[in-house]
């Protein structure tokens, strides 16, 4: 039991080794980002923070995160999971927005 519980610890262990080495990795290429919108362009820290509360308002409420609510498949009507661009009920290819999360 001991056995396959380090085997199941080791691999969630790396699966947020994973997620954590992504996610700097996304926050190093946001940063660079960044800077050449400040360098090349003159953008502020201050639109920065602007234009992330106004984005954070999206569904109503300031806490940080978006929650937009769920999409419906326009040929069923039944909900499609997020993560998902085509519908399981009804097989319908959903035009996803690109920046909908
Ligand atoms: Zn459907």
């Amino acid at each position: 039991m001991s056995d396959l519980f380090e085997q199941i610890s080791k691999k969630v262990e790396g699966r947020e080794e994973l997620s954590r080495s992504r996610f700097e990795r996304l926050m190093l290429i946001t940063e660079g980002l960044w800077e050449i919108m400040k360098k090349e362009h003159n953008y502020s820290d201050e639109k920065l923070v602007e234009m992330i509360r106004e984005i954070d308002l999206k569904d109503g409420i300031r806490d940080g995160r978006v929650l937009l609510p769920p999409i419906k498949c326009d040929a069923c009507n039944k909900t499609i999971d997020k993560g998902s661009n085509k519908c399981i009920y009804c097989g319908n290819i959903i035009d996803m927005d690109i920046f909908y999360r």
